[in-house]
Order: structure tokens, then sequence, then C-alpha cells
């Protein structure tokens, strides 16, 4: 059996939320948040998802009275139909069997554009949804994609302080929502369903490229077969691409796994926490976290940068150069120059 306990993924006990802040409104939800209220978790989310500038205000505050908490986030991403969320479910409930807390954020890329979601159905993981130790929110309908990214970390952020184990990312194989949410996680999952080798192509290398783990879902039954020869393809596919550094010999690997049957769940959550023990014991975990904060701070920067363009009176100073730009009385770079200048 491998070692699934909460401490090989889990730091240290956490400690209370910081108490010396101000008990403002937010201080509180922080610590509401930090003992595990799951609707004052719920709330907190609304919060952050909220564009009002006030709003926005409340979830700086809260965000910065968090305690200082890391589960294990895990991005998962797979067409729809491919099982994610018979997965989910399967695989959510096998950690809570085991003790763990398990979260699953959601980014839809659809509800982006255009308000309508793939991932949002509340019907969704219903056994999941009932389970004290899950947390289960779907994407928020028409939020831009810049405006999810955000939202996403920001939702990482909350479920970690709010003491889950592991945090679930879960996206549709469609536009740049893998790469962002592979930036967010420390494991990206691929899951994939049982094909013929010509549609081994249909998988962009980029994606290959940032799976830690292909699992192979519905390898039961009568596609059992067909499950464990794609298997035995994208193994190779893999053996052909460049060992990433820091990784352990072997990886990223391809599993097959049937989240109807639970075959090959407790083999996967095995090989996720191989990895992240060895990415620990190499430092290369806590760099990548590091990056990732480093990232989220510049990404925070240029959404702010961008949201003070928006406002007045900035905006109606871009609109007036962009007009002086276009009626050719002021130079492109002059303007912009100007334009800089007046956010100085
Ligand atoms: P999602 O769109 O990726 O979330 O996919 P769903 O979880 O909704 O599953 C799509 C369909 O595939 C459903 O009819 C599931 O019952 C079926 N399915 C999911 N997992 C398995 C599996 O392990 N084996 C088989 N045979 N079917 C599965």
């Amino acid at each position: 059996m491998p070692d699934t306990s909460a401490e090989t993924i889990a730091p240290p006990a956490p400690e209370p939320a910081p108490v010396s802040a101000p008990d403002t409104a937010a201080a509180a939800l922080a610590r509401r948040v930090a003992a595990g209220d799951r609707r004052a978790l719920a709330r907190a989310i609304t919060l952050v998802e909220s564009t009002r500038p006030d709003h926005r205000a409340e979830a700086v505050a809260l965000l910065a009275a968090l305690p200082d908490r890391q589960a294990l986030r895990i991005g998962l991403s797979g067409t729809p139909g491919v099982g994610k969320s018979t997965f989910i479910e399967a695989f959510g409930l096998m950690l809570t069997g085991q003790g763990l807390r398990v979260a699953v954020l959601a980014v839809d890329p659809s509800s982006a554009r255009s308000g309508g979601s793939i991932l949002g159905d509340k019907t969704r993981m219903e056994r999941l949804s009932r389970d004290p130790a899950a947390f289960i929110r779907p994407s928020p309908s028409r939020a831009e994609l810049g405006g999810v990214a955000r939202r996403t970390r920001e939702t990482v952020r909350l479920a970690e302080a709010a003491g889950y184990d592991v945090v679930l990312i879960e996206t549709v194989g469609v536009g740049q929502s893998e790469t962002l949410v592979a930036e967010m996680s420390d494991l990206f999952v691929l899951l994939l369903a049982p094909a013929g080798g010509d549609e081994l192509q249909g998988v962009k290398r980029g994606i290959m490229e940032i799976a830690d783990l292909i699992l192979v879902n519905k390898a039961d039954g009568e596609l059992r077969p067909t499950a464990l020869r794609t298997v035995a393809d994208y193994a190779g596919a893999l053996r052909l691409m460049r060992k990433r550094a820091g990784d352990p010999e072997g990886f990223p690997k391809a599993l097959p796994v049937s989240a109807v049957a639970g075959d090959g769940l407790t083999a996967a959550w095995a090989e996720m926490q191989a990895l992240t023990d060895w990415r620990r014991a190499q430092g290369v975990f806590a760099a990548r976290r590091a990056e990732q904060a480093e990232g989220w701070f510049l990404a925070e920067v240029r959404a702010g940068l961008l949201a003070r363009l928006a406002e007045e009176p900035a905006a109606a100073t871009l609109r007036r150069l962009g007009a002086e730009v276009a009626a050719g009385r002021t130079d492109p770079v002059a303007a912009a120059a100007e334009m800089l200048a007046t956010l100085g």
C-alpha cells in the first residue's frame, strides 16, 4: 500500500489565522474560512469573484489575512465526455475515504466566452458534493478568461487556507485554459479516452509536454483492450519527449483507469504522491511554488494597470490620445509615453 496519509502531501500543522490584524469584516471572514466554515468559504469565493471595487478591496484584505497553508494542487484536463466528473467523483471519494479533505474548482473557458458552462452543471459529482470532507465550486459564468485566472488563483488560496489537503482544478481541453491551470498546479493530469493510434496525433504536443500523468479512462469492459493499447501508445510518445529537469525516471507516465469501476485510482494517486515526494525532496516543488507566486504577483500588477486604464480619468485620456494618433496628430510612441506618464 502506498503511504496515503495527509502528512505526505500536507505541511505540518497549520497556524491559526493571524489575530493581530484589525478586526475588520475581512479579518473575521478570514478566521471563519481558516476554521473550515464552508459557508464562509463559499462567501469568500463569491467576494473574490466580484469585480466591484469595494469588494475587490475587501478581497485583498481577506487574502492578506489568511493563514499560510498548502494543499496539493492537482490540475486535471480532458475533453468533454472523457469522464472528468466521473473520475473526480470517484477519485475525490477515494481521497476523502482516506481522511483527506478535497476541494474541486472548475476553470471553464466556455463560460468565459458565452456565459454557458460545460463544467458548471450542478448535478455533476452528486455523491462527492454531499461528502462533508469535499467542497465543489463550479466555474463562475460570464467572467473573462483573465478574470477566471485571477479568481481561480485566489480560490485555490482560499481552499488551502480552509484546510483542504488536495485541491483539484478541473478544466476542459480547449483553448488556453490548460496552460493556465498547469501554471497554478503542482501536478497536471491529462484524462484521455481510449482511441485508435491515429487519434494520438489529436492531442497537442504542448499539452503532452505539460502533463505529469496521462490517465486513459474507460479501461473497462469492451473498451479495456483499446484503453491498454492507448496507454502503450502514449507511454511510447512520452518516452520520446525530453525528461523534465528535476523529475524522476519514468515521468511523465501513462496509466489506465476506470472511473466507473474505480480501477487504477489508487495507482494513479500513488504516482502523484511519488512524483510530489520526489519534487519536494529535490526542492523542485518549492522552487515551482516560488516561481508561481512571482508570476501571480506580476499578473496582478498587469491586471491592476489594465484596470486603471479602464477607469476614468485614464480611460478618457486613452481615448483622446488614441484619436490623436489615429488622426496623425501624434506619434504612437510619443502618445504611449504620454499616457504612461499620466499613470505614474
Ligand atoms: P466529462 O464531460 O469529462 O465530465 O465526462 P463525464 O464524467 O460526464 O462522463 C461522460 C460519459 O462517459 C458518461 O456517460 C460516463 O458514464 C462515461 N464514463 C465516465 N467514466 C467512465 C469509465 O471509467 N468507463 C466507462 N465505460 N464509461 C465512463
